[in-house]
């Protein structure tokens, strides 16, 4: 009897099984064309100084409008196109885009914003990524310094001595290097010294319950206080509301990005909020530094 169902339990997971094997097949398949058919588009979310509550960085975050399935997120189709490497020229293509958009917003006038792309362990591990990076820079005219990459621990740590070496290249060329997700990693404080960083992004895990969670609060102090000890510029990931951005604030937390400011948007309307001078208002005034 046990054997029996046993069996049929056996039938009824590989049914499930094949069924989600067939649908990632699926999508696998639909991301192989989405770069030749134009899909991708990109959104970017500002980063607000809270020092001056203007908006003085963007982060560039794909998506993937599907003719069928709508817009796809990134946490769907970004880890099937790590795996099967397809995030190798599509990240190729978030940087020249996000290249591009950045020196159009600089041409606007808006000189000092700053672009952050996402790099994935991937792309990170191409043994040419140092070469991509500088042919993309040249083939748009996008001064380094403008540029900001962002990395996780875990990709870092993977082969330390390799990665200080790429980075130490990228971080000559002027671009700016910044750890994403920070906290949620395997994280050495020994390590974070040698690599050439400029900014933590404390992951946004933290931030959520910040102000009823005395562990999470806990945990974002010692970052900020760990990120300005090194001489870090540090930076809240997915701060939603006005209680989270005054904790933040109190504790010397350099910059924001979150909802509560805006979300990920087009290129266009993100213009039209620079255009606009949007700040952030009720900033503390003793807080201005
Ligand atoms: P991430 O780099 O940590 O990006 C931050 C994520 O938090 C984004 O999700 C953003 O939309 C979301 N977010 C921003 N503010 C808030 C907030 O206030 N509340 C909440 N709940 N979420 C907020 P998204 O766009 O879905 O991207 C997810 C992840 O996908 C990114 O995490 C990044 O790891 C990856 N990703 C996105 N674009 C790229 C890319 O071009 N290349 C690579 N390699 N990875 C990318
Ligand atoms: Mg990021
Ligand atoms: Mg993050
Ligand atoms: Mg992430």
């Amino acid at each position: 009897q046990a054997q029996k169902q046993g069996l049929n339990n056996y039938h009824f997971y590989s049914a499930n099984l094949n069924s989600s094997l067939q649908e990632r097949l699926a999508l696998e398949n639909e991301l192989y064309h989405a770069l030749d058919r134009d899909e991708f588009l990109l959104h970017y979310q500002p980063q607000v100084s809270l020092h001056s509550g203007r908006i003085i960085g963007v982060e560039t975050l794909l998506r993937w409008q599907n003719p069928a399935r709508g817009l796809v997120s990134p946490a769907k189709f970004i880890p099937i196109a790590e795996e099967t490497g397809l995030i190798v020229p599509i990240g190729e293509w978030v940087l020249r885009t996000a290249c591009t958009q950045s020196l159009a917003w600089q041409a606007q006038g808006f000189s000092a914003l700053k672009i952050a792309v996402n790099l994935s362990a991937r792309q990170f591990k191409q043994q040419n990524l140092v070469e991509t990076v500088t042919q993309v820079l040249n083939a748009t005219g996008l001064d380094p310094h403008y540029l900001e990459l962002e990395l996780t621990e875990s990709l870092m740590i993977d082969n330390i001595q390799q990665s200080i070496n790429i980075m130490r290249q990228l971080h000559n060329m002027g671009i700016v290097l910044s750890v994403d997700d920070f906290g949620t990693g395997y994280s050495s404080l020994n390590y974070l010294k040698r690599f050439p960083i400029h900014t933590l992004k404390i992951d946004q895990s933290f931030v959520h319950d910040l102000v009823v969670d005395s562990d999470d609060a806990a945990i974002v102090d010692a970052i900020i206080s760990l990120a300005h000890s090194l001489n870090l510029n540090v930076i809240a990931e997915g701060v939603e509301s006005q209680e989270q951005l005054n904790y933040l604030q109190n504790k010397g937390c350099d910059e924001i990005q979150g909802y509560y400011f805006s979300r990920p948007l087009p290129a266009n309307t993100l213009t039209q909020l620079l255009e606009e001078g949007k700040t952030l208002s009720n900033i503390n005034p003793l807080c201005i530094t």
